[in-house]
């Protein structure tokens, strides 16, 4: 969908056969919670995450035992792109390599000696795997802490540029990085650095951002802002949630900024006031929900769903279908214009079937 957003160009990275950075639409993360020894559970989550329209599944790698569930969801038949978050122990690194991830997390600056960076800069090569560099504000390098005397943006920035230069000394470019913090305003301004310092492909979060509105909030004005000025490849909205919560979240920011192909139905729907001619709030609850049992919720159409007949039509005139309530019934409407009463409690069903058309 072209928007007014010019996007910063970007150094294109291939993930097995996605691509971040470059022109490659934006791509929405997550990370299981399950235990990674739990093969079963893992599994089932990286499918759930998969079915939802997440585009690349990190998992934490606590240790060498703990792959085996990556080569285990590869031979069980998942292709969503999976990452191995590693933290310091560069023999898991290699381990996740044979096991067949397509990207790691790992800080080069974390591992150790430079021979082992070079161990795993040679096996990500070798694959053809990225390394995503990940900083954040909780576990800055103390050299750098003690410099700027806080994770302050320029702290951040300084630090993944340092964990790439690493990188870029062994001739490895293959580098996504992400700068992370619980601060909006320090996390979009680590990013702005790094966006006018490197062109390494960036990926966007608030890290720690807390549950339910509050980090839907501060994710949404975090990622959102950094994507509005161009500047970002991916992105997870971090949740303390189910995860397949955050893939949601992160479709609505893209869709709010549109910047997201086949991003499903867009529902339009007023605040109600005291115009409203009909009990508006749970018919939408209803509708969303017999949508999404009914798969309709993926189509790509704007649907409204509005209280009155004085503005509801009006309002929606840029919607592909609507209602819009009267006493005891509602207008159906296409593009604006007025269709046919329909009575109020055929008014799901009677939606519902008007939906299903846009399907042929
Ligand atoms: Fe009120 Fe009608 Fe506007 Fe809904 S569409 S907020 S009912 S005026």
């Amino acid at each position: 969908m072209e928007n007014s957003f010019k996007r910063r160009k970007t150094r294109p990275v291939r993930v097995a056969d996605l691509i971040i950075g470059g022109s490659a639409r934006l791509a929405v993360q997550s990370m299981t919670n399950t235990d990674t020894h739990d093969i079963d559970a893992t599994y089932k989550q990286t499918l759930a995450l998969a079915e939802a329209g997440c585009d690349i599944v990190r998992i934490t790698a606590p240790d060498v035992e703990s792959v085996k569930t990556f080569s285990e969801l590869k031979r069980r038949g998942i292709k969503v792109p999976l990452v191995a978050d590693i933290h310091f122990d560069y023999k898991i690194a290699l381990a996740a390599l044979e096991a067949g991830v397509d990207k790691i997390r790992i800080n080069p600056g974390n591992i150790g000696s430079r021979e082992k960076v070079a161990a795993v800069v040679s096996a990500c090569r070798e694959r053809g795997v990225p390394i995503r560099i990940g900083v954040n504000s909780g576990s800055l390098e103390k050299s750098i802490l003690a410099k700027y005397g806080s994770p302050t943006p320029e702290a951040l920035a300084e630090s993944a540029l340092y964990h790439a230069g690493l990188l870029e000394e062994l001739d490895f470019h293959d580098i996504v990085i992400s700068v992370k913090a619980s601060n909006v305003p320090s996390m979009i301004a680590a990013n702005r650095i790094l966006a006018a310092k490197t062109d390494y492909p960036l990926h966007l979060g608030v890290t720690e951002a807390g549950a339910r509105d509050r980090a839907l909030v501060k994710s949404s004005i975090g990622i959102g802002t950094l994507l509005a000025e161009g500047i970002g490849d991916t992105l997870r909205v971090s949740l303390t949630d189910d995860p397949i919560k955050e893939i949601s979240a992160a479709r609505e920011i893209l869709r709010a900024l549109e910047l997201c192909e086949n991003s499903g139905m867009d529902i339009v729907s007023c605040p109600t006031c005291g115009r409203t001619k009909i009990d508006l709030i749970p018919l939408l609850e209803r509708l969303e929900r017999r949508l999404s049992a009914e798969g309709l919720d993926k189509l790509n159409i704007k649907l409204a769903v509005m209280g009155c007949a004085v503005n509801g039509p009006g309002e929606a005139r840029e919607a592909d279908i609507g209602i819009a309530g009267g006493v005891g019934e509602a207008l159906l409407f296409k593009k604006g214009e007025i269709i046919r009463k329909i009575k109020e409690d055929r008014l799901i069903d009677e939606l519902v079937e008007e939906i299903k058309k846009f399907k042929i």
